[in-house]
């Protein structure tokens, strides 16, 4: 009976496809990992391009895994969101960040805004908007301090619903930014008709600049777009001193990117934040 067992086990396990196999070892993981405390927040800090100064920052989610070292969300962010487990992630992701930016808040630090990544799936949790007023206020985090970044594909379906929760959200003194602007399936007539403050181009089109005379028309005409319709558009992706400067020429208003610094841990970021301080 025992032998017949395994057999039987083995079976299985054999009509399993590899990358099913994997997917299932890879979610119960996560569910560990953010149990044990094995995910943390990196900080790519934001440069306005007038004054030169850091005036924000984009927390980006790492897994800290026991054995593979660090994971990029690249790697687990899609069967996150498949599961669900993007949820209980993001609320810790949040509560952080939220955590840290009152933490920065009780310095002498010039004060920064940080962007945090939403992805569709938690638009369709029913209390997104009061996870984050929550975090907000037993955080105890200044207003205005806390920006979103969605994507274009959130506002192709469910208009109407969406469209409230950032109403609701923005009346918290949150901002909203569109990431990756260029690359999805928006209109401009749903652009116009959300409450959004920040377009960021995708650094797709930055990685072509001066490459692509096509690129160069695009990254303009989103400059101005976004001008026209009274948002700052920040460019992400910036690796050159070339790309700084023609973005600066054409009136970009913020820039992130490994040019000025990678993505850090929490103690490097508030070390280049007392740096920049300094007289
Ligand atoms: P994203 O939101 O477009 O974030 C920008 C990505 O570009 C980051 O990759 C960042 O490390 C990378 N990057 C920044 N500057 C440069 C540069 O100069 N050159 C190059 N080659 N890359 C640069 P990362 O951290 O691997 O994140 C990848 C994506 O994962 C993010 O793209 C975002 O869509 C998603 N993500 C990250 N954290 C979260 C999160 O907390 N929640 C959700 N839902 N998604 C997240
Ligand atoms: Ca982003
Ligand atoms: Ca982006
Ligand atoms: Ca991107």
């Amino acid at each position: 009976v025992k032998e017949e067992g395994r057999n039987n086990f083995s079976f299985y396990s054999n009509g399993l496809n590899e990358s099913a196999k994997k997917r299932l070892i890879m979610e119960k993981e996560m569910y560990v990992a953010l149990e044990a405390g094995h995910f943390e927040v990196f900080y790519q800090p934001q440069v306005n391009l007038k004054t030169n100064k850091i005036i924000g920052a984009e927390a980006l989610l790492r897994w800290n895994h026991p054995q593979k070292g660090l994971i990029r969300p690249g790697k687990f962010i899609t069967l996150a969101e498949e599961t669900g487990l993007i949820n209980p992630i993001s609320t810790w992701l949040l509560n952080t960040v939220c955590a840290q930016l009152h933490i920065w808040q009780q310095t002498d630090l010039p004060s920064i805004t940080v962007a945090i990544n939403l992805s569709p799936r938690q638009f369709m949790q029913n209390d997104l908007y009061q996870r984050i007023n929550q975090a907000l206020i037993n955080h105890q985090v200044q207003t205005g301090s806390l920006k979103v970044e969605i994507t274009e594909n959130l506002m192709i379906k469910d208009i109407e619903r969406v469209t409230q929760t950032l109403l609701d959200i923005k009346a918290l003194g949150v901002s909203i930014a569109i990431d990756d602007f260029g690359t999805g399936y928006s209109s401009l007539s749903t652009l116009k008709n959300f409450p959004i403050d920040q377009l960021k181009i995708d650094k797709s089109f930055i990685e072509q600049l001066n490459l692509d005379e096509n690129a160069n028309s695009l990254i303009q005409t989103i400059i101005a777009l976004g001008h026209n319709m009274h948002m700052d558009v920040v460019a992400e992706g910036i690796e050159t001193l070339e790309q700084l400067n023609c973005l600066k020429a054409w009136n970009c208003d913020v820039m992130q990117g490994y040019y000025f610094s990678r993505p850090l841990p929490v103690a490097a970021m508030t070390a280049l934040l007392h740096r920049e301080n300094m007289p």
